[in-house]
């Protein structure tokens, strides 16, 4: 049997499509964020990050990168275990009391990634509770999807941010039964919002558990970064808070937080967290600072919300398709992924701007878009030779100026295939 060619074969799938990925070597500048230096076959050369995660630019921060080296120094690099099994070190103790601070939580637990959080704590806290039903946003992300799978309990799937039909699957579920209303705060490929509070009021009248993702909002938002739930002022209501340590803290790792028993009983029975060696003392250390730094200081949160707003209201005078996004993501769309790769290829190599094409299966088909994310260090002039460049590009791929992007692209659905990655059987 021909082996390889199986693999060929789904290569080549994603290239009759267009949507075969290209990862670019990047080269980050400690004290240049966000510059860096691009290498690719011409060499190696300058170019400015639009895309990053690094939301507030606390990867580059100097006391979060002086406590990883110190403390990498103090206490070596890596865990040397599990958690359970030599692996537990002083700095990611600190790191879980501080977490459970920040959202006012009596426990939070500290995991591999963002997506291991996910997916370990909701397939975990489905199956502890006994029939449990989970009611889904049909927009969250593929880690919370990968969770409710592999807990083998019953899912349900609502409009996205729609409370009228939450509604309506709550009241259809038995009025005894466990259910679990799993969402995200700041859905990170559109930048809308859910509406917390309303969630909120429907899990207490129909007595349901709440577990939301606030990846894209946690240092951002809130009067100590705690997130969209703590600027809203209903952490309290929230049972299940996750987050990640890898996007506007700058670092590495995922969390929840909740009450001592949920954050025992995950701890205790989730296989992606028992049986993985835990994060580096030197991570956890750099985090704690992150985090402490975030609680205090509001500069970066200001100057990011400036230069988002900026960036919107500058791109859109200039007639590109920014799509109608509440928060700090400025998604722009182009709705066909050969052109959405041609133009992110063309801003790079010949304005030096990356913005990675997003295509499916992160997003709808025909709902590819460039998304950028400017932070606290993208200023004015960067802002304005965006424009310059994107209309440039816009002009020679022959897209449309001038008009706005589709409503409610995130709505574009096709019938909830979003997250397969792999061809359907047969189709
Ligand atoms: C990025 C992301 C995650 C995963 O976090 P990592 O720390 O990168 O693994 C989880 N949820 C959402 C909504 C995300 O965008």
């Amino acid at each position: 049997m021909d082996y390889q060619s199986f693999f060929v074969d789904a290569i080549n799938a994603l290239h009759s499509e267009k949507r075969y990925r290209v990862f670019a070597d990047l080269e980050r500048i400690v004290g240049r964020f966000p510059h860096a230096i691009w290498r690719s076959e011409r060499g190696a050369r300058e170019i400015t990050v639009w895309c990053s995660n690094d939301y507030l630019g606390m990867g580059h921060h100097a006391d979060v990168v002086r406590a990883m080296a110190e403390t990498a120094q103090g206490l070596g690099t890596g865990a040397g275990g599990t958690r359970n099994i030599s692996g537990n070190s002083h700095p990611i103790v600190e790191l879980e009391a501080e977490l459970a601070d920040l959202h006012g939580k009596e426990a939070g637990l500290v995991f591999s990634s963002g997506f291991v959080s996910n997916d370990a704590a909701i397939s975990t806290i489905a199956k502890l509770l006994p029939d449990c039903l989970i009611l889904s946003d049909e927009l969250n992300h593929a880690s919370m999807i990968e969770g409710i799978r592999r807990s083998g309990a019953q899912k349900r799937i609502f409009r996205h941010n729609d409370l009228e039909h939450l509604e309506e699957l709550l009241k259809e579920a038995a009025p005894g039964r466990a259910k679990l209303i799993v969402f995200e705060s700041v859905y990170s490929m559109d930048g809308d919002i859910a509406p917390i509070a309303g969630i909120c009021d429907l899990a207490e009248k129909y007595g349901a558990m709440t577990y939301i993702d606030e990846v894209h909002a946690v240092g951002m938002y809130g009067p100590r970064g705690g997130g969209m739930a703590e600027r809203d002022g209903v952490m309290h209501r929230i049972d299940v808070i996750e987050g990640t340590l890898a996007k506007a803290f700058g670092t590495f790792g995922g969390y929840i937080t909740a009450s001592r028993a949920v954050v025992d009983a995950v701890r205790s029975y989730a296989p992606g967290f028992i049986f993985t060696t835990a994060l580096p003392p030197a991570i956890c250390a750099a985090t704690t600072a992150s985090i402490r730094h975030l609680k205090a200081s509001q500069v970066e949160r200001d100057l990011q919300q400036k230069h988002a707003q900026l960036t919107k209201s500058v791109l859109i005078h200039a007639g590109l398709p920014v799509m109608p996004s509440e928060t700090h993501i400025v998604p722009l769309f182009v709705g066909n992924p050969d052109l959405c790769k041609r133009a992110s290829d063309m801003l790079l190599e010949e304005h030096g701007i990356y913005i990675q094409p997003i295509n499916y299966p992160t997003v709808p088909r025909g709902t590819e878009r460039l998304r950028i994310t400017p932070t606290p260090c993208h200023d004015e002039a960067l802002i304005y030779g965006l424009r310059d460049a994107l209309i440039d590009v816009w002009h020679r791929l022959w897209l449309p100026l001038g008009r706005t992007a589709p409503a409610n692209v995130g709505r574009m659905v096709a019938g909830g295939s979003r997250f397969e990655v792999f061809p359907p059987a047969g189709g």
